[in-house]
């Protein structure tokens, strides 16, 4: 057995799925560790990087080993996988098995994205507000210069990749996703999904129970949905 050098912690492994690389069938990593406090964060369990868990990389590893042939990708998702050094390593390990590579990111660290980008097949960018209003929705400071960043060096680097918007009433209007719409159709992106917010999971119980708004309208998916040459919209 080739020896595994990445030390990644793992939080949880979804063995397949045909939701989270779009047209394949793929295995989910998700990383331990986040540094942004999204009040609509689904995986809470997953923003402390503890270690503690029942699964490790080499155990993902082996797994991974039994798989081929039998899925076509890996999606490393989180949490915030660039969070962690390790990443790299453990991308070329699951990339020798013959496995097409996805990341779900944040764009959390530019240049920890930059470094991985060569070695993916598929981006999937969350995109939580207009950045100018990111603090409010990831309660940290400065956090969408850092999404605006990474959001363009994924348009620049060519790699296939969809940007994404979950959307909840407490942190978005009509008007301010138009408004990100068009932030980003300035930026050149040419796929977009907006997905409504799913409560499972939501640690904070005024955001999980606050009443479900219609915000995603006809009208509103159909302007948005003219900017992009792919637009979907993913409902709860
Ligand atoms: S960036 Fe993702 S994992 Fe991190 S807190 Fe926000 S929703 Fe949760």
């Amino acid at each position: 057995m080739p020896p595994t050098s990445s030390n990644l912690q793992i939080g949880g492994l979804t063995p397949l799925t045909s939701t989270d690389y779009p047209g394949c069938l793929a295995a989910v990593v998700f990383c331990q560790g986040c540094p942004w406090r999204c009040g609509y964060c689904h995986n809470p369990h997953l923003i402390p990087r503890s270690g503690e868990s029942a699964l490790n990389w080499p155990g993902v590893m082996d797994f991974l080993r039994r798989r081929r042939g039998l899925l076509d990708a890996v999606v490393f998702s989180g949490g915030e996988p660039t969070l962690q050094d390790e990443l790299p390593a453990a991308i070329e390990e699951a990339s020798s098995l013959g496995f097409k590579i996805g990341l779900h990111t944040g764009g959390t660290y530019p240049a920890r994205l930059g470094a991985v980008l060569p070695l993916l097949s598929w981006v999937g960018m969350d995109i939580k507000a207009e950045f100018a209003d990111y603090d409010r929705v990831t309660g940290t400071p400065a956090s969408g210069e850092k999404a605006r960043a990474s959001a363009q060096m994924l348009l620049d680097s060519g790699v296939a990749h969809e940007f994404r918007t979950t959307v909840h009433p407490l942190f978005h209007t009509r008007e301010s996703l138009l408004r990100l719409a068009e932030e980003l159709r300035g930026m050149d992106a040419r796929h977009y999904v907006l997905q409504e917010f799913r409560p499972q999971g939501c640690a904070d119980e005024a955001v999980a129970a606050y009443p479900a708004q219609e915000l995603l309208d006809d009208a509103l998916c159909d302007r948005i949905g003219a900017m992009f040459d792919t637009f979907s919209v993913r409902r709860a």
